[in-house]
């Protein structure tokens, strides 16, 4: 590890001590509410290691001495070191040569919120907490509940109906208490009032005006970007991803930031914000410093980042890599999901196609470069929330047939084939 030295906030530069669980900045308040990242000693951070893909030990933690705990105390389910896949077919359809697949479904509860959780858990565990908490749409508070078993630890998650199945049912099986609440807003109340009087280390915001979550937790998002240019040799020049809070984002681009200032990459990738609802295109289009809160004018099917209003964080770092918000609506989701999977094998949860559709529309309005190295971060797998992406199916119709009509039924089968448009003889 590096030992941090203070935590900073990111709008006002104001410093408080490393080990004071708080959420956001106390002198920035209101519609200016801002987030604090991990300060490091200087003297401290050691050279890079990241080129080196295949160094012990596997997964984020090789990249533990730029993390803020310990890595012999680690809380780990082996999260990181997930692929980059070169996505060829899905380029040629978007007209990208260099389009990559960070698949971050390769984590252990599937979904990128383990390079948070294992971050979270292990810091929660160093100072003594006996139960973690978070408010959670499903991926958090899966990934929450499995590294909070691994630690030992209690887990309470505050969720809201309509949330997707599957995600519910991974957080009951890892035995967290799981909270369904009526009124979602109520969430971070109950996680407030958890911290203030019984000592929950909450990692997710939980707190009005939202600023994101721990920013001690955000640290692991960095091994993202370090993963990124460990594979490419390089920076890409453009990282789109899905953006709620963006936790993700800020932690990808103090990567990038900690890359650059060690001279490892001479630029910085332009991060896009695919986001539902705009809160963030708003802040971008009316160039104002302050993230106001949109109307949610439908309900979005890529319930992971369903919030409309993102935060100060994804704002700031969006400026500073010369980066984009694109709003991504419901249509089309579906379609781009399945085109993802039919094309490339891997199959995401509807809110991480939102990149694919945004860099679908950047490379057709000629911002995106064919030649341009793209990198779309796909979060979370595709069996998160089966219930919404197939819930318009109906049953497929049982085959009854004896065996003597095996022949027919196999000669029927592969005319479908053909008539599907695929290449058969
Ligand atoms: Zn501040």
């Amino acid at each position: 590890m590096s030992r941090p030295v203070a935590m900073q906030c990111l709008r006002c530069g104001t410093r408080y001590a490393p080990q004071v669980a708080r959420s956001g900045c106390a002198a920035c308040t209101g519609k200016l509410a801002s987030n604090l990242r991990v300060v490091y000693d200087p003297q401290e951070v050691p050279g890079w290691r990241f080129k080196n893909k295949h160094a012990m030990p596997p997964g984020m933690w090789r990249y533990g001495e730029m993390l803020p705990v310990p890595t012999d105390q680690a809380v780990t389910l082996g999260e990181g070191g997930t692929p980059l896949h070169l996505a060829r077919r899905m380029g040629e359809l978007l007209g990208l040569k260099r389009l990559y697949i960070k698949d971050e479904s390769c984590n252990p509860t599937h979904s990128y919120k383990d390079r948070l959780s294992a971050v979270a858990v292990s810091h929660a565990r160093a100072q003594g907490a006996s139960v973690v908490a978070t408010a959670s749409s499903g991926n958090a508070g899966a990934s929450l509940a499995a590294y909070a078993a691994r630690a030992g630890l209690q887990c309470v998650v505050a969720s809201m109906k309509g949330a997707s199945g599957p995600m519910m049912a991974q957080i009951r099986k890892y035995g967290a208490h799981l909270v369904m609440m009526d009124d979602k807003s109520l969430r971070w109340p109950l996680l407030a009032e958890g911290a203030a009087r019984h000592g929950w280390y909450v990692t997710s915001p939980h707190a009005a005006p939202v600023v994101g979550s721990t920013a001690v937790g955000i640290e692991g998002y960095k091994t993202i970007a370090y993963e990124i240019v460990g594979d490419l040799g390089s920076a890409p020049d453009w990282v789109v991803m899905p953006v709620c809070y963006g936790d993700a984002l800020a932690g990808i681009a103090q990567g990038f930031e900690d890359l650059l200032c060690a001279g490892e990459i001479d630029k910085r990738p332009r991060l896009v914000a695919a986001e539902a609802h705009g809160s963030l295109v708003n802040a971008m289009a009316h160039q104002t410093d302050c993230v106001d809160a949109v109307d949610a004018e439908y309900a979005t099917l890529a319930a992971s980042v369903g919030a409309n209003q993102s935060t100060y964080q994804a704002l700031h770092w969006l400026r500073m890599s010369d980066g984009l918000a694109v709003q991504i609506g419901n249509e089309g989701l579906i379609d781009m999901q399945e085109l993802v999977a039919c094309r490339e094998g891997l199959l995401y949860e509807l809110a991480s196609v939102m990149p694919f559709v945004a860099a679908r529309q950047l490379a057709r309005s000629g911002v995106m470069r064919e030649d341009d190295t793209v990198v779309c971060l796909a979060t979370a797998s595709g069996l998160k929330d089966t219930d919404k992406s197939t819930g318009s199916w109906n049953p497929l119709p049982v085959v009854t047939v004896g065996r003597e009509q095996i022949p027919e039924l196999a000669s029927a089968t592969h005319n479908l084939l053909s008539q599907r448009g695929g290449s058969v003889r």
